[in-house]
């Protein structure tokens, strides 16, 4: 049953730009049982899903997607900022609703035919979720299901990434 989390959300005006209602996640991760909650609500919104690995993005899906992968038993992946990660990567670049970010995960860290999730906090206009998805695909691995806390409504980020089974807990206007 749904905890009605999107209650719980902080929005902040004109941060880290004018014009960007900014969603922060943290009132919900300080509290106790509604970090509890949200991690049982991505559990249940995925349980009929069938995959290997967790991959998630710097630096709040790690959040998240790490809690997940540990109470699901599933490996963690990080997908990293550039100049980030030790050893060989594969690299993205891409749009963000606000400027632009490059992205880059291991080469070793899937292995070809694995299934993935990946999980972040929140979707805006898509392009990590694209990008990421991009970063799984180029290791051989197939997107099992790309899972949000919240989903920001009106971006249409959805439309970036037809081609998956995506799922959110909470549509956010
Ligand atoms: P997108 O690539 O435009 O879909 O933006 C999603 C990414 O940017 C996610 O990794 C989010 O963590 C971050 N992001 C964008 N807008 C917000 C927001 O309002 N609150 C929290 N994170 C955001």
């Amino acid at each position: 049953m749904s905890k009605n989390l999107d209650r719980k959300l902080r929005h902040i005006h004109n941060y880290p730009k004018r014009g960007i209602d900014f969603i922060d996640i943290t009132t919900v991760l300080k509290n106790a049982q509604d970090f509890h909650d949200l991690i049982a609500e991505l559990q249940a919104a995925c349980a009929d899903l069938n995959f290997d690995k967790i991959v998630a993005a710097e630096a709040r899906g790690f959040i998240i997607g790490s809690a997940l992968a540990y109470i699901m038993q599933k490996g963690f992946v990080p997908v990293r900022k550039a100049g980030k990660l030790p050893a060989a990567i594969y690299k993205k670049t891409y749009k963000l609703e606000y400027g632009e970010s490059t992205i880059e995960m291991h080469k070793d860290a899937l292995q070809a035919g694995e299934r993935v999730l990946f999980v972040d906090d929140l979707l805006a206009i898509g392009g990590t979720a694209e990008a990421a998805c991009e970063l799984i695909e180029s290791a051989g691995a197939e997107v099992a299901g790309v899972l949000f806390f919240v989903e920001l409504a009106g971006l249409n980020g959805r439309q970036r990434l037809t081609k998956y089974d995506v799922r959110s807990l909470y549509l956010v206007h």
